[in-house]
Formats: C-alpha cells, structure tokens, sequence
C-alpha cells in the first residue's frame, strides 16, 4: 500500500492529495518521517566536512520536509475537522515529536557545528537574510540549553519536566473548580435573565440531576448571570465562587503551584545566563525589555483608570436609583453597566444581522486586498478536506501568488474559535514553494449565512493574518509570513480589521440580504460605538493582570505570589469595584505553559501597532493610499522574520509606534 501522505502531490497547486488520504494513513506516514527526520539531522551532525553555512544551516533546513509536510496536513485536519481517530493519533504523537525536538536540541555534535558557523560568520559572506537566519538558528539552540554542560544539563531537563507537570496540574486545578461548583437556582431566580442563560442553567440542572436549574462556572453562563441578575446577594454569591478559582484550599488550590512555577522559570532564565525570567522572554519580543513593557503599560494605565472611574460614578447612580446604598461593588459592575449599553448603545442584531453576509463580506476583504495589494481572486474547483471548505488561487498580474482556503462554518468536529493556518509557507529554499493558507471560523451556515459584526470583525482579522502568509517573499521558511515576535504577529490582522469599519467598504459590501439596500450610517455608527463602550473597565482589568504578570517575572521571584499581587494592584490604585480580569490563581495564559507569561502584555503592544499604524493610512490620505499600502507590503507584510520587528515597523512608519492612537481607538484620549 502506498501512503498518499509519503508521495510526491501532483494535484493542482501541490495541494495535499485530500481525496485519497485516511485517518489510517497518519500514524504510519509520521513515524516515517520522523525516521527521516532523525537520520538526516544525525548525517548532518556527522558530517566530517568542516561546518559551513551551506552545510549546517541551509543543511539543517533541508532535514524534516516530509515530517513538516506531514504534519502540515495532520494538525490543520486534527483541528479543522476531528475525527476520535485524529484525537487518539495526537494524544500517541504529542510527547513522541516533543522528545523528537528535544533529541534534535539536545544533539551536541550538531550545535557544535552550528557554534561554528556562528563564530566564524564573518568569514561565510552572508546575505543578511541569511546572518539573521543564522543568528535565530543558533539562538533557538542556546535558548533550548544546548550549551548546558553536566549538572546543569541535568537541571534544566529536570526543571523543564516539572514545569511541564505543574502547567497541567494548575490547568486540571482549574477546570476542577469550575466544574465542582454549582448553585441551585429558585425559578424566580430566573426573572430578568435572557433566554440563553435560563436554557443554559436549566439544561446545567438536567446534566447534573437536580431538580431545578443550577448556575455552574461557565464563562458562557456566569458572566450573563452577573450581567443580567437583579438580585445582588445572588450576583455576590455568584462573583465570589467565580473570582476564587484556585484559591479554595485544599488539593486543588493553585496559589503554592504558581509559587514554584515563578522560582523554577527563574532559575531556568539563569541558568542560560539572563538576570530573570521577563528578561529571558521577551529578548525574543519586539518589546526586548521589561521596561518597555511596563511604559507602554503605564501609558494606558492613567487614562483607562480615569475613564473607569467616571464610569463607576455612573454606574453608583444607577444603583442608588434602584435603592441600594453603599459603594458600587465588584459584582455590581457588568450588572449595572449592561442596563446602561441597553438605553445608551441598544444594537438590534435581528437588524443588522442582514446586512451582514458571508459572501459579502468575503467579497468585502477580497476587494480590499486588491486595490491595497493588486491582489485578485479566483474560485477553484478542487478538492479539499471537507465539503464546507472553498478555494481560491490568488493571482497578480496574471501570476500565481498562493491558494487560499477559507473554511467557515462551525461544525462539531471543528475546534472552538477562529485561525489562520498554513498547509504550506511561501520560501525560495531549497525549492520555490507557493503559500497554501487557510482561515478556519466558527460561523452559523444558513441561506443566506449572516454575520453578527464580530464575526465580519473576526473574518478580516484572520484574512489579514492570511495577507502575511500569501505576501511573504522571503528565502527560508524558518522566517516566512507569520514567522515574527508574538508581540508582532497579530499587526497584520487587526489591522486589516481597521479596513471593515471604512464607510465606503460597508456602504458597497454590507447590503441588504433581501433589499440588497446598503447598510443606513445611522446604524454603522451605532456599531461602532458599541465597540469601544466599558472601555475603561475592559482596560483596568486588563492592564492590571498584564502588570501583575510583568511583575512576576521580573528580579528575584515572589516568596508569596498573592501578597506579590496585593503590592502591584495597591500601587497602581486599583478602583475598587474592578478586579484583575485573570487574578493569580486561575491565570491559566501565564501558568498553564510559557506562550504568555511575561507576554500577556502582548495583545496590547499589537493593539498599539494597528491603531497607530492605521492612522498612517490616515494621515497619508485615506484607507487606501497607495503609497501607504506599498509600504505596508514592503516593510511589513513581505518581510516575514527577516529583521527584528521595531526595525520593520520603524521602516513602515519613519518611528515607533505612541499610544495616542490607541487610546483615542479606545475611546480613552482625553
Ligand atoms: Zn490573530
């Protein structure tokens, strides 16, 4: 039998033989390719020819294809569309390919000869595409502990294997309260509470036997609940178990775990030779330093802090209206706020939903991207890994730029939420390869299928992260497309969500499903300021936790993480009716494994990037300037990881980016 996964892909565009690939095909093709893999990295190392660029690291980029091109399939298939057999086949693969990178990290002959070549770069005359490669090659190698010797060899695998253990068990805590908790409701309970929430606390009530509907600490239901429940002592009850995840006692008390996950990063950042944790992350980052993080922070802080306590006096109001005496409190918040959104900023959905339609809105993104980009689209009849999926060649100038997949609506076998993925990257090295980029939604189907404006929002922002992918034009693949600092990659999507919300895309695109009339300007502006209302409060509860987090990670490590945070929150003056949106015991993005700790500042530094660098579109002479939009592609939007992001966004912009975009964007600017 021959594997379809192991062949050469002779459909059109060297897509992946979907039509011919099972479940059964996976297990076999992937061991196989890490077989590959390994022998080809283990040739490399032994290689008795003195290390070169050439043979090194071009060497090391030609190792892996087929296990790439594997699992290039595997994962977008395990996620897009799971089948029980795809879920098995990850749980097998998932610690064999982490100790396969681990095998290939921790391989001494190779990242000698990489120490070589990187030693005498000089003498190679590198293009600088090539220098930088270089550098984050051998970077990625010192950053895994491959210049570890001996005991603290040994240590830092012992220490990588409890962080491990301790991120799974603060996550099990964590879903372990959630789930524990429950509070029968009485039927008048329910008064006030909108549909939605009452099928979800009485469906809650059946799943667990109860008699009656029962509250659980579902995000999906416990933030309507305090946003909707007219009985306060209920709201308290309801917002005391829901902040106190993690912090119950007992063994599934989160509060001595992060403690040892902060000393364990730490040492681990010295051990490579950082001074801490924060320093050891965000090297790699665009924002390079704590300090930089913590201005940029510290910048929004005063005004978003101002912005939430007006609001808070407000809100009082409305609560003395009601009869309540006493400080406005956490859980008077969302309850109060809400009522205010209903008489302030009431958007009909029903309403809008018809102007909104799917294949408009695809027309809508597509059309921005040709007069930005020159970019057209064609429908092509292929086939892919479900009927559901549709897709397109991208083309300029009559020449064949990428494919693009766009796979939109939800389905029980699709994982929740919305991405961009690649079944292949654009690079020149070692052979020419076309981008083949896909966007994975969750919206409703129907006929015709209607967005409610996020998911328009949520279809550019992901239509922009494919933008970095089809433009790419770099060599490597190891710095294609969105190959860039986390702080950077989400610049493209949001803002290429900025492009929605031009008047004249709406009145052309967004029209009238059965009027086909275009969307009135009274009702886009109503959207548009529905999206920045509870702006102060959504700001505060962010900023806090990111500094919280920044803290955390910066000098020695905190004795007792809690009172660590009670110092941070008590020195920036936290309003009293706001709590961190993620206090420490269940702050699953920075505890439950590295992608945010040290990082969560992350969403902003990109929401700072894309609101200043629409402004430049702005300033230039509208969204669709063409100087502008040829700057884009060229310093941004082509150049993948090829320099270090500040020196791209300066590039773009002539300096770096300030917060004043930002803040006016969300309706802070004083
Ligand atoms: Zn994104």
């Amino acid at each position: 039998m021959t594997n379809p996964l192991l062949t050469t892909w002779e459909a059109p565009f060297a897509l992946p033989p979907f039509e011919r690939i099972e479940d059964a095909h996976f297990a076999p093709a992937i061991e196989a390719a890490m077989a590959e893999d390994m022998a080809e990295v283990e040739a490399l190392a032994a290689n008795p020819a003195p290390p070169s660029f050439e043979n090194t690291i071009e060497g090391l980029m030609r190792t892996g294809q087929t296990l790439d091109r594997v699992l290039g399939v595997f994962y977008n298939l395990a996620g897009a569309d799971s089948t029980p057999q795809r879920e098995e086949i990850m749980r097998e693969f998932s610690p064999k390919l982490a100790a396969h990178s681990a095998a290939i990290f921790g391989n001494k002959a190779l990242f000698s000869r990489i120490e070589q070549v990187w030693l005498a770069r000089e003498a190679f005359g590198l293009t600088p595409e090539q220098d930088r490669v270089l550098m984050l090659v051998h970077r990625n190698f010192l950053r895994a502990g491959a210049a570890l010797e001996g005991d603290d060899a040994a240590r830092m695998k012992e220490i990588k294997g409890r962080l491990a253990t301790l991120g799974t068990q603060f996550a099990q805590n964590l879903l372990a309260d959630e789930r524990d908790w429950q509070r029968a409701l009485p039927e008048d309970a329910l008064d006030g509470l909108p549909g939605f929430v009452i099928d979800a606390v009485r469906a809650a009530g059946k799943e667990r036997g109860a008699d009656g509907p029962v509250l659980t600490l579902s995000r999906s239901v416990i933030v309507p609940f305090l946003q909707f429940c007219p009985n306060r002592s209920l709201r308290e009850e309801a917002w005391r178990a829901w902040v106190a995840r993690g912090e119950n006692g007992g063994e599934t008390d989160n509060r001595d775990v992060a403690a040892e996950i902060l000393a364990l990063r730490q040492e681990r950042a010295r051990l490579l030779g950082y001074d801490d944790f924060a320093s050891y992350k965000l090297e790699t980052e665009m924002a390079k330093t704590p300090d930089a993080v913590r201005g940029l922070l510290m910048a929004v802080w005063e005004p978003a802090k101002a912005r939430a306590l007006e609001d808070a006096a407000l809100l009082e109001e409305r609560m003395r209206a009601d009869g309540v005496n006493g400080p406005l409190q956490a859980w008077d918040w969302r309850y109060y706020s809400e009522a205010r959104r209903r008489e302030e900023f009431a958007l009909n959905e029903a309403e809008l939903k018809p102007y909104l339609q799917l294949d408009r809105m695809i027309e809508a993104a597509f059309a921005c991207a040709n007069r930005l980009f020159g970019l057209d689209f064609r429908a092509l009849d292929v086939p892919l890994y479900h009927k559901d999926a549709r897709a397109w060649e991208v083309t300029r100038n009559g020449q064949h730029v990428a494919v693009f997949i766009g796979d939109y609506f939800a389905r029980a076998s699709k994982r929740s939420g919305a991405w961009c993925s690649a079944f292949r990257t654009q690079r020149r090295f070692p052979d020419v390869q076309a981008p083949v980029v896909v966007n994975v939604c969750n919206f409703a189907k129907g006929d015709p299928a209607l967005l409610s404006y996020d998911d328009a929002r949520t279809l550019f922002h992901e239509f922009g992260h494919a933008l970095h992918q089809i433009l790419s034009d770099v060599t490597y693949d190891m710095i294609s497309g969105t190959s860039v600092a986390r702080d950077f990659v989400e610049l493209p999507s949001q803002l290429y969500e900025h492009w929605l919300e031009v008047p004249e895309v709406l009145q052309e695109f967004a029209t009238h499903a059965e009027t086909g009339e275009p969307m009135p300007r009274e009702m886009l502006d109503k959207v548009l300021a529905a999206a920045t209302y509870d702006m102060g409060f959504q700001t505060v509860e962010y900023v806090a936790s990111a500094l919280v987090d920044l803290t955390f990670h910066e000098g020695d490590p905190p004795a007792d993480p809690m009172a660590e945070q009670a110092k941070v929150l008590d020195a920036l003056g936290m309003p009293k009716a706001i709590v961190m949106r993620h206090a420490t015991p269940h702050f699953a993005h920075v505890f439950t494994g590295d992608g945010y700790s040290s990082g969560y500042y992350s969403y902003m530094w990109s929401e700072v990037m894309d609101a200043d660098a629409f402004e430049a579109f702005e300033e230039a002479g509208g969204a669709f300037d063409p100087a502008m939009a040829q700057k884009l592609e060229e310093f941004i939007l082509s150049t993948g990881g090829s320099e270090e992001a500040d020196v791209l966004y300066t590039r773009f912009r002539g300096r770096m980016p300030g917060v004043e975009a930002l803040l006016k964007g969300r309706g802070l600017a004083a």
